[in-house]
């Protein structure tokens, strides 16, 4: 699951938790992008402390575990290098998924490579309040690239990291939107202290 995550909260932990169970997956893998590539008009949190906030929220799953590949990676990162890595990695008798919630399908034929992203991954798209999964499917419906996406329905958490940083930034509580620690983490640091 790739994400900037930035700060991680419990929409991308519960959706998850679902895709492990509802495909009965191994594990889950959660990706802090690196530079992102499709975020750069914003100040993006230092990626050691996007990744440690991921770490802390995941901790006590032991299902989950968190990579450095795209933290470590120097430049911009493309999810295609970090998928041909991971395929790499684990070799060709492991299926390899990407989970994404329904906004991030809009998206998937303007990353690069699209096409040999569609022959590494199956995508698993969840819903999410606030966007149509339904009308994101048929957008990939006329595609020239032909992407595996298999839907999955998540209970629905009207939360966003944007959301979460304005209210830290306006003095509001983040408790119960986030776990615990990563609140902790982001008040210690002073993240999200000003608004951007
Ligand atoms: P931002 O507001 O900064 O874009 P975000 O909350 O959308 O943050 P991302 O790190 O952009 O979080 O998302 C990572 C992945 O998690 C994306 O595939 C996104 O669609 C999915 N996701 C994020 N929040 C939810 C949620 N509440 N329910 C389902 N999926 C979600
Ligand atoms: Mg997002």
């Amino acid at each position: 699951m790739g994400g900037t995550f930035d700060p991680i909260h419990f929409g991308h932990l519960v959706t998850a938790e679902e895709a492990l169970v509802q495909f009965n997956l191994d594990r889950v893998v959660f990706m802090p992008t690196g530079t992102p590539a499709a975020k750069s008009h914003r100040r993006v949190s230092p990626a050691e402390s996007r990744y440690l906030m991921t770490v802390l929220a995941t901790a006590t799953n032991p299902d989950f575990e968190v990579s450095r590949i795209e933290v470590d990676r120097v430049g911009v990162t493309y999810t295609v290098d970090t998928l041909e890595t991971l395929r790499a990695a684990h070799g060709p008798g492991t299926e390899l998924f990407f989970i994404t919630g329904a906004d991030a399908v809009f998206e998937i034929v303007t990353w690069k490579d699209a096409e040999r992203i569609a022959d590494l991954v199956t995508f698993i798209a969840a819903t999410r309040p606030g966007y149509d999964l339904g009308e994101a499917l048929q957008s990939h419906a006329g595609d020239a690239v032909r992407f595996r996406i298999e839907h999955i329905e998540v209970p629905a958490l009207a939360i966003s990291s944007t959301d979460l940083r304005s209210r830290v930034a306006e003095r509001r509580p983040i408790r119960y939107l986030t776990p615990e620690p990563v609140c902790a983490y982001i008040d210690k640091l002073g993240l999200y202290r000003e608004a951007v």
